[in-house]
C-alpha cells in the first residue's frame, strides 16, 4: 500500500512566464492510479503561516502571501508567484508535513510534490518557493514528533537551501548527494556533501551511497528520515549530468527505505526534481520510485510484524 499525499492545488495553472512544467504533478497521479498498485490518497491542509515564518523571513512570506514577490526574486525562482502559486506552495508544504505524519503511522509515505530544497530564508530559488523539508523538519521537532531528523537529499542538485536554513542545528543532519558541477554553482555546506563527477552510473552511485548512508544513520541516530527523492540523476534527464538508469533509481530508492526501515525508522519522501521534454516519462519515473519505496516498506513492516509476533 502506497500512502500518497496529493491536492488539487498541486496542479497550479501554468504561469505565463518561466519554463517550469506543472503538468508533471497531474501525470504522476495518473501513473500511480493507472499502475494497478494499491494506493491511498491523502489531502493536506495548507501549512499554517506561523510555521512558514518559523523558517522563512516573515517579509518574504508576506511577499508570497500577497503575490507581490519582487521581480528579482521571481527571476531566481524561475516563475512568477501568482495567487495560484501561493495556494499551491502552502499545500505542498502542508503535504510534506502530512507525509511525515502518515509515515510515522505506516512506515513510509510520499508527498507527490515538493522537495523544494533550493528555497532560502528570504527568497525562493531554482523552482522552489518555500522549503517544505526545512519547514516540516522544524515543525516535527518543535511539536515533539521527532527529536533528531535526518534529511537525505538525493536530487541531482545540491540541497543548498535546506543546508543553509538548518545549518548549526544539532538535531538535524543534512546529507546531500549530487552532481558536483551542477546547479547551484555556489554550494552551501550540508552536514555531509557528496559531490559526484559527471556521468556517474548506477554502480558508482550505489557505491557512494552505500559507503555513506548507513554510516550516517548509525552515527547520527535520527528518529525520523525525510527523503528528497528527485529523479533527475537519470541519464535522460534534461538538467541531470549523471547517468542512472530506471533500475538504478529504483535500487537507490529501495536502499534508502531499507536502511531506514531495518533500523525501525519511518521515512517520508518528497518528489524532488525530474526534467525532460516528455513529461509522461518523467512522471513515470517518479511514480515507479514511490511504488518501489512502498513495496520495500511493506517487506520490512511485515518482517517487523513477524518478529514481534515471534514467528521468526
Ligand atoms: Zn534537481
Amino acid at each position: 500500500m502506497l500512502h500518497v499525499v496529493h491536492h488539487a492545488d498541486y496542479m497550479a495553472p501554468r504561469p505565463t512566464r518561466g519554463s517550469f512544467k506543472f503538468d508533471k504533478y497531474y501525470l504522476v497521479m495518473e501513473e500511480l492510479r493507472g499502475s494497478g498498485a494499491a494506493i491511498m490518497e491523502h489531502a493536506p491542509d495548507p501549512m499554517p503561516r506561523d510555521w512558514l515564518e518559523a523558517v522563512h523571513d516573515p517579509q518574504y512570506v508576506e511577499e508570497v502571501f500577497s503575490a507581490q514577490v519582487p521581480h528579482a526574486k521571481e527571476r531566481r525562482i524561475g516563475f512568477p508567484v501568482t495567487e495560484h502559486i501561493r495556494d499551491r506552495v502552502r499545500h505542498t508544504n502542508g503535504g510534506t508535513w502530512l507525509a511525515a505524519q502518515l509515515a510515522m503511522e505506516h512506515g513510509y509515505a510520499a508527498n507527490s510534490a515538493a522537495g523544494s530544497h533550493h528555497a532560502l530564508g528570504d527568497t525562493g530559488a531554482g523552482y522552489c518557493v518555500f522549503n517544505d523539508l526545512a519547514v516540516a523538519t522544524n515543525r516535527l521537532l518543535a511539536q515533539g514528533d521527532a527529536a533528531r531528523v535526518l534529511i537525505v537529499d538525493l536530487d541531482v542538485h545540491q540541497g543548498d537551501g535546506t543546508a543553509s536554513l538548518l545549518a548549526g542545528r544539532e538535531d538535524v543532519f543534512t546529507l546531500s548527494v549530487h552532481a558536483e558541477k551542477n546547479f547551484p554553482v555556489r554550494k552551501a555546506r550540508s552536514t555531509l556533501d557528496i559531490g559526484l563527477p559527471d556521468g556517474t552510473d548506477d554502480d558508482g552511485y550505489m557505491e557512494a551511497l552505500d559507503k555513506h548512508l548507513p554510516r550516517v544513520i548509525d552515527s547520527f541516530a535520527p528518529d525520523f528520515v525525510f527523503y528528497q527523492a528527485g529523479v533527475d540523476p537519470h541519464v535522460e534527464d534534461k538538467l541531470g549530468r549523471l547517468a542512472l538508469t530506471d533500475e538504478g533509481l529504483m535500487q537507490r530508492d529501495r536502499f534508502v527505505v531499507r536502511e531506514a526501515r531495518q533500523r525501525g525508522l519511518a521515512v517520508a519522501s518528497a518528489l524532488g526534481g525530474g526534467y525532460g521534454e516528455d513529461q509522461r516519462a518523467v512522471a513515470a519515473r517518479h511514480a515507479r520510485s514511490m511504488l518501489a519505496m512502498a513495496e520495500e516498506n511493506t517487506l520490512w513492516s511485515q518482517a517487523a510484524d513477524q518478529r514481534a509476533s515471534g514467528r521468526v
